[in-house]
């Protein structure tokens, strides 16, 4: 080749569209760096695929720039995303731009990590002996308690300091000034600093799990621990993450957004050492790169994350773990639809190292999978300690009529707990005061006029609001139409709190609804207070179901069960049964014996009756059944391709064009196990003034579906759709709404 000639290099481009594009270059580039490039009229960060020997294209514009001399991502992660760009059919280049700590999305080079604050003890130098500093504290308790924080060789962060003694930075001063302590930077703590917690004894069943795991470290093995709530799996997956790094490899710990608490994160630091960081969507741009960059370069032992760590760059990975694996926020719902969980078994896959996927109540998909022998299934099957699971009892809404949507027997057991100075959870799933409003003389209601949807009332502001597209208007008292005064049916969080605050009026309450708690400041704000049982009563949504470690709850209320029994989602029934189990098992995890009290209209449905058996192995089992019976995940393979606009017909138009070409392309290629549907409106037709449109496509055979999904994507991006209308394709949808 002529030595002047450049090389003309792939380039993958965060845009739209399913192709790679062509830049030359008289760089020596690597795949998977980045580079800036010219695109269209603008300036943009694009990733290095590959080299190509000649390009279709004439003019053929040329990179701008290499913005790091390394790459970044590893061969393995590369890789795993352009498997899942294939997978979900989603454009390489977005699938990268996703992938990459958001910081590295903008054209600049890869900043070096952030140096940290760190406080320590100054060694005590001759003449300053032991007696001396009691003398100097004797007068100063709240110093007192920060030196004894600081002891020995401890050198603790801010954030530390923080969850350990809140008014720490006064005593510092002082302590400082005294010449007692100092402040240091560093890039981290040294060594390891896992101080450890009174080491708990695991019991037969944990260490039995945890042996499993560890006995396959160094090697791909994908495992489900099934264990019931109060188990202990945390403890488990502690335990094998400790030989892992024992070993000098790191732990990729996910889990659920709302369960990554300071809480989680200090238990997980006192088992693993200071060298865990965390990364999740209430950190700052700036935080999760300097996580990130401490993975890559081997300083983090561990790092625990939310859906998308999964992507994180380990120097040395030797295990992941997924606790909370049936939980739906591992789900991507917008852009890039991938499953997290189902990523983090690929990557073990590829990376060669064990898998832990953890849940009380495994989601089908992994059930099914274990039972065809692809995960090996390790069970818990006893709470901890003293601890019983809580005996779940129903409440028959037919025999007790609902008082503002709670009934008698309720009330009074509530009140026995408060009696007991214990706490109680009240579920409900659904924030606002109420959900319905409407007239019953004429039957107007209060709608949104933007969406398919009822506006909920919130009391507070005095205003309806609308739950999907964000619409407030001012509240009224009378119907618009005939004057007649309104009426509120059902009941959300507001409703319930008001309730019950009437009929206890002495106690602490704590409503925990996206409302409330709409930062992660205020989220953990509001734990940490439930924690320190400075609030008696909280009634909340599903941010009270997860994973949580509550002491001093020894009462469950469920407001309403009967929300999933009845909806249109195949999943719902699923779903309901995981979040009652889930918050069921709030109730009595520390010495106590817990209670669940359930409120429903249908006592003898066949569900609510396993539920109160805690017997989700029989629940899942039973409805397993009946998927395969009826061909639905995970025994058929569904693909969903969305479309919306505001002009009804455009949207419909793409997607009947879109079937049309999906039956032509299963006919040529003989695609006989897979299935188009007729494409129908969303069971949420209308969005933010969009009319929504799907269509199901679903197939026996998973490789079929991709056979299918591959040229049909290709064919949809290439259809020049009015540009009113969006579309966008979801392979193993997860919600069908
Ligand atoms: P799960 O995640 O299975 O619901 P956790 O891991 O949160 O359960 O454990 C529940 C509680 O039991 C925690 O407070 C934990 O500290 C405690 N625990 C776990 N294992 C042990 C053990 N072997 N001995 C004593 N306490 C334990
Ligand atoms: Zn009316
Ligand atoms: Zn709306």
């Amino acid at each position: 080749m002529d030595q002047n000639s450049p090389t003309i290099y792939q380039v993958a481009v965060p845009v739209p569209l399913r192709r790679l594009f062509d830049y030359t270059s008289h760089l020596e580039l690597n795949p998977g760096q980045r580079v800036l490039i010219p695109f269209g009229k603008r300036e943009i960060v694009g990733i290095v695929i590959s080299k190509a020997a000649s390009s279709e294209f004439k003019k053929i514009r040329s990179v701008k720039a290499a913005l790091d001399d390394s790459t970044v991502f590893t061969e393995q992660i590369r890789d795993l995303l352009e498997w899942a760009s294939r997978y979900y059919h989603h454009p390489i280049g977005e699938v990268l731009s996703a992938a990459m700590p958001v910081l590295l999305r903008q054209p600049i080079s890869m900043p070096g990590p952030k140096k940290e604050l760190f406080y320590s003890r100054i060694v005590a130098r001759k003449g300053s002996p032991a007696d001396d500093v009691s003398k100097l504290l004797k007068s100063a308790p709240a110093q007192k308690k920060l030196y004894d924080l600081l002891a020995e060789d401890k050198v603790l962060s801010p954030v530390e300091l923080n969850n350990a003694y809140p008014g720490w930075r006064a005593a510092a001063k002082g302590l400082i000034q005294k010449g007692l302590i100092k402040k240091l930077e560093k890039l981290q703590p040294s060594g390891s600093g896992s101080s450890g917690p009174p080491k708990l004894k695991l019991t037969d069943e944990q260490q039995l799990a945890a042996d499993q795991i560890i006995n396959k470290l160094g090697g791909f093995h994908s495992f489900i621990l099934q264990g019931i709530t109060g188990s202990g799996k945390t403890e488990v997956y502690l335990e094998a993450a400790k030989r892992c790094i024992k070993n000098g490899k790191q732990v990729l710990f996910l889990v659920p957004e709302i369960s990554l608490t300071p809480q989680l994160v200090s238990r997980v630091r006192q088992h693993l050492g200071l060298r865990v960081y965390s990364m999740h969507s209430g950190m700052s741009d700036k935080e999760r790169y300097q996580s990130w960059w401490m993975a890559k370069n081997g300083l983090a032992t561990a790092l625990l994350g939310t859906r998308s760590a999964v992507f994180t760059w380990l120097q040395n990975p030797g295990l992941i773990i997924v606790d909370e694996e049936h939980d739906q926020s591992y789900k991507q719902q917008d852009g890039f639809r991938y499953h997290a969980r189902d990523l983090a078994i690929k990557r073990a896959s590829l990376e060669q190292i064990p898998i832990v996927l953890g849940s009380a109540t495994p989601s089908f998909e992994s059930l099914h999978n274990a039972n065809a022998a692809r995960h090996r299934l390790l069970k818990l099957r006893k709470r901890v300690g003293k601890a019983k699971l809580p005996e779940i009892e129903i409440i028959d809404t037919n025999t007790y009529p609902l008082d503002n949507g709670i009934c008698l027997p309720v009330v009074k057991a509530i009140d026995s707990v408060l009696a007991r100075n214990e706490q109680v959870i009240v579920y409900i799933n659904r924030r606002g005061y109420a959900p319905v409003v409407h007239c019953y003389d004429c039957g107007w209601q209060a709608v949104c006029q933007q969406c398919a949807a009822r506006l909920t009332y919130h009391q507070h502001r005095k205003q309806f609001r609308c739950h999907h597209c964000g619409h407030r208007e001012r509240f009224i008292e009378q119907c618009p139409e005939c004057d007649t005064a309104l009426y509120f049916a059902g009941a959300g969080t507001q409703r319930i709190e008001e309730t019950l605050a009437s009929k206890f009026p002495d106690a602490r309450f704590c409503r925990l609804d996206r409302d409330q708690a709409n930062t992660t400041r205020k989220l953990y704000q509001q734990l940490d207070l439930i924690q320190k049982r400075q609030v008696d009563v909280i009634v909340g949504t599903q941010l009270i179901t997860k994973g949580h470690d509550f002491a001093g709850v020894s009462l469950v209320c469920v407001v309403n069960a009967d929300q999933g029994l009845f909806s249109v989602d195949f999943r719902a029934p699923e779903i309901m049964f995981q979040q009652l189990l889930q918050v069921s098992g709030r109730a009595g995890r520390a010495e106590g014996n817990g209670k669940v009290l359930i409120q429903t209209a249908h006592p003898g449905n066949p569900y609510i009756q396993m539920l109160t058996q805690h017997d989700y192995v029989r629940f899942s089992d039973a409805s397993l059944i009946e998927r395969e019976q009826t061909s639905y995940p995970p025994y058929a393979y569904f693909a969903l391709f969305r479309a919306e606009s505001p002009d009804f017909n455009a949207a419909a138009t793409l997607l009947n064009q879109t079937a049309t070409i999906a039956r032509q392309f299963i006919q040529q290629q003989n695609l006989s196990q897979v299935e188009v549907f007729s494409p129908i409106p969303s069971p949420m037709e209308k969005l933010a003034g969009r009319f929504r449109l799907q269509l199901l496509i679903r197939s026996q055979i998973r490789k079929q579906l991709h056979q299918l999904l591959g040229p049909l994507s290709l064919s949809v991006e290439a259809q020049k759709a009015p540009r009113s209308v969006r579309w966008s394709l979801d392979v193993d949808p997860m919600d069908m709404g």
